[in-house]
């Protein structure tokens, strides 16, 4: 097992590890397994697995997540959290009665890292049954996002490349999303991803991408709606989820992600907040995304700002051509040479 899964089993309370004593599950007299101490309960496998399923329905509710919802185009990498997500998709999709895609995008990234994403999400698709679509960045578009941590700044291209990954795969979820006609896309962001996001961008002010997180958009004319239902569980229930049901995922993490230590400080003083204060992160990110980002919304909605046609490709856009054109065009130029 690589260093980094190992590190992250150690950020789990698994009470069976602990084996000092025998701490039973608050349902039944079974031994717990694990201890969430924001819901002030301790839950053997089954009712773990329980649990995290009926919260994700009643969250889906309560937030009105899938409202006129015909389809749902789930994006899967193969890591832990959309993994979960994928499974617990597949319960709402039941629950509500909607249909729902995979969609997996090959980025050609690292040695084995995409072929490992992949084959960890054909396995999920196959084992829930659930019609994917696996797209190949390479074969649509001809380079990959290896090429552009190679040649991209030499093509023009200033952003990290963190950065101009993001942006290809929003400009695919996208398009796949108008192919198979969903009405939604649903993306893993869990709760850790999202305090990180929140108090870093309070932190420097950036109040466009503040305003821009919220737990579903609707859909405006060629740009789908985006939805993120797992804002409200964090990467201990992912993980944990995708273990206690031995699901097949990628636990490497991808060989471009850098660590930034003002991140990594931040994400500490969440974690030792919530040790303090159990609940916290799921307190701050609900008062955030129910009662700030709708008053910042309201003031600078940029959700009314005019989108246009790109002018290469037809796909939304605020500027004459997209950004993915852009990208698009730079590595095209770098690869005919
Ligand atoms: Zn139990
Ligand atoms: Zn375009």
């Amino acid at each position: 097992m690589p260093i980094s899964t190992t590190l992250k089993f150690e950020n789990i309370e698994f009470l069976a590890l602990e084996g000092k004593f025998m701490v039973k599950c608050s349902k039944c007299s079974e031994r717990a397994v694990i201890r969430l101490r924001y819901a002030r309960l301790n839950l053997c496998k089954k009712h773990f697995i329980e649990f995290i399923e009926n919260r994700f329905i009643k969250l889906s509710m309560k937030n009105k997540l899938f409202e006129k919802v015909g389809k749902a185009l789930v994006a899967v990498s193969g890591g832990k959290d959309s993994v979960t997500l994928l499974h617990l998709m597949s319960k709402a999709a039941e629950y509500f009665g909607f249909e729902i895609h995979g969609l997996t995008i090959d980025l050609g990234i690292g040695h084995d890292y995409s072929r490992k994403s992949i084959e960890a999400s054909l396995k999920n698709f196959e084992m829930l049954k659930i019609p994917y679509t696996i797209f190949s960045l390479k074969k649509h578009y001809g380079f990959t996002i290896d090429d552009i941590a190679s040649y991209g700044r030499e093509a023009g291209i200033k952003k990290p490349v963190c950065s101009v990954c993001g942006t290809i795969k929003r400009y695919i979820m996208n398009k796949v999303a108008l192919d198979v006609n969903a009405d939604v896309i649903v993306t893993g962001h869990n709760l850790d991803d999202i305090v990180q996001y929140v108090l870093s961008s309070v932190y420097s002010g950036r109040i466009e991408d503040i305003v821009r997180l919220s737990l579903k958009t609707p859909t405006r004319g060629k740009l789908i709606g985006r939805a993120k239902p797992l804002a409200y569980f964090s990467e201990k229930e992912t993980l944990t989820y995708v273990i206690l049901k031995k699901l097949p995922f990628n636990y490497d993490v991808c060989p471009y992600y850098r660590p930034r230590s003002f991140h990594e400080k931040i994400k500490k003083i969440s974690n030792e907040l919530e040790e303090t204060v159990p609940g916290s992160k799921i307190t701050l990110i609900r008062s955030f995304l129910e009662k700030i980002q709708p008053a910042l919304e309201a003031k600078y909605s940029f959700s009314t700002w005019k989108l246009r046609e790109c002018k290469l490709c037809g796909m939304p856009t605020t500027g004459e051509i997209c950004s993915f054109c852009k990208i698009r065009l730079a590595m095209e130029n770098i690869v005919k040479r």
